[in-house]
């Protein structure tokens, strides 16, 4: 029987009822084995996630030099978790060692990581499992980025022998020996790597909603659910935002081949999504799989006339923004016209002031214009490439809607359409084109 790494997300989490459910599905399935959790989320509206209150500590730590008031709360949502699990667990203590720990090395990575630390220390009581710290097992190197090698072989080694591990998710060690963070959702990329550490046959990502949905029920009630998907649309639309699934988890995982279901704690019964390689993945004959957007864009729009034969002059305008370290996203050109797509925060204030500048100087362009507070919407699928008037019902559609188009770009895979729109309008956009493609 091939194994499955189990990830369990924040609202799986969230109180000592949920986590009893959680123990149930592991269970349920002896091939359910390896566990990555993440701390605590919203047990209702209104509610503060876990790692967000460790962010506010971390916060009190810099302005007053220790964390004693915003700690306290995380303080009394562990103890209640333990108590509603009536565990013989000496979570004082814990929690004792942890604010020690947060006072002494005062550093904002290492404080967000606790809520996983904690979350997973629980699970692993809860079902008699080892616990395997994630410090001890993944690694980054120089750059920041995994250093897979030595992880793979960590976290294998961590666990042979050891019918059921649990894993606290989000973080790892840099190669200073401190505790880094992945970013925000992390604790998805945190299930991967142990999936392809450990040679699983399925990654079950385990959170709130019924599958991977054609686009954010935040926006659009119940939308439909998507029964497959392959790595490359989930990188797409993971990517523009819908955040169900962290948009670097495939990497592990896909060089592996292994699939990814995502699935609901609280519908364990429901199919939900998979996720697969291309030659495993089976369409639905649908045109459209599904449609995501993100807020806060820049686009620079630059003019020259016979741009296109001034060799380099993309290269020109590119080491402005290398300069700068603006990491970009598009660049949808025309002859004489290219713009440039960045999100806000890679070049605000002075920094864009810079980069125009720079632009203006170096590039001598007769037109620069720049447009803010821009979101950028992928309309993404393979079913795409090979059905006539996509484009035509997508621009339709936004126009039946009222909503001005402020870009587009297709990607070179004809797996996606991208269009710029005000970010006021991201939300209507969005149903717009769900409504003409699903409804
Ligand atoms: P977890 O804490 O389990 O990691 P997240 O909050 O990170 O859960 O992700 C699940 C949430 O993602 C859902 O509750 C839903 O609101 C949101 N979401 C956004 N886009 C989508 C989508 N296309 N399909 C499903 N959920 C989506
Ligand atoms: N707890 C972290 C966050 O809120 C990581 C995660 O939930 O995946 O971002
Ligand atoms: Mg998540």
């Amino acid at each position: 029987m091939s194994l499955k790494v189990c990830k369990f997300g924040g609202t799986s989490m969230a109180d000592g009822n949920v986590m009893n459910a959680v123990k149930k599905i592991i269970l349920s399935d002896e091939s359910r084995r390896y566990i990555v959790v993440s701390a605590p989320g919203k047990r209702f509206g209104g509610d503060v996630k876990v790692t967000d209150l460790l962010y506010a500590c971390y916060e009190e730590t810099e302005r007053t030099g220790a964390c004693g008031s915003a700690f306290a709360k995380i303080r009394t949502r562990f103890e209640s978790i333990v108590k509603e699990l009536n565990l013989d667990m000496d979570i004082s203590s814990v929690l004792d060692e942890t604010e020690c720990r947060l006072n002494r090395e005062k550093s904002r990575d290492f404080t967000a990581s606790r809520g996983e630390y904690l979350s997973a220390r629980i699970m692993a009581k809860l079902l008699g499992a080892k616990f395997v710290d994630s410090e001890d097992v993944v690694f980054f190197d120089e750059n920041g980025r995994l250093d897979s090698e030595k992880t793979y072989k960590a976290i294998a080694k961590a666990v042979s022998g050891a019918k059921l591990a649990v894993f606290p998710g989000f973080y790892g060690t840099d190669v200073n020996g401190k505790v880094k963070t992945f970013s925000r959702g992390g604790s998805d990329i945190s299930g991967a790597i142990v999936a392809r550490a450990v040679g699983a046959g399925l990654y079950e990502n385990w959170t709130d909603v019924s599958g991977f949905l054609a686009c954010d029920p935040r926006i659009v009630e119940n939308p439909r659910r998507i029964k497959s998907l392959s790595y490359k649309e989930l990188r797409e639309l993971s990517y523009m935002g819908a955040n169900v699934l962290h948009s670097e988890s495939i990497f592990p995982v896909r060089k592996a081949n292994i699939p990814i279901v995502i699935k609901n704690t609280f519908r364990p019964e429901d199919e939900g999504t998979t996720i697969l390689p291309i030659s495993q993945y089976k369409p639905e004959g649908n045109v459209v799989t599904g449609i995501a957007g993100k807020k806060n864009f820049v686009v620079i729009l630059i003019e020259k006339s016979h741009m296109n034969n001034e060799v380099g002059f993309v290269r020109k305008v590119l080491s402005v923004l290398e300069r700068e370290g603006v990491s970009v996203e598009h660049i949808p050109s025309g002859i004489d016209t290219m713009s440039i797509v960045f999100e806000t925060e890679q070049a605000e204030g002075y920094k864009l002031e810079r980069v125009l500048e720079g632009i203006k100087d170096e590039c001598e362009p007769d037109v620069i214009r720049v447009m803010e507070n821009v979101a950028l919407i992928a309309t993404v699928g393979h079913g795409m490439s090979s059905s006539i008037g996509t484009s035509a019902r997508l621009f339709k559609a936004m126009a039946e809607a009222n909503v001005n188009v402020k870009m587009i770009d297709q990607g070179s895979s004809e797996l996606n359409i991208i269009v710029g729109v005000k970010n006021e309008d991201c939300d209507r956009c969005i149903a717009a084109i769900y409504h003409e493609f699903f409804r």
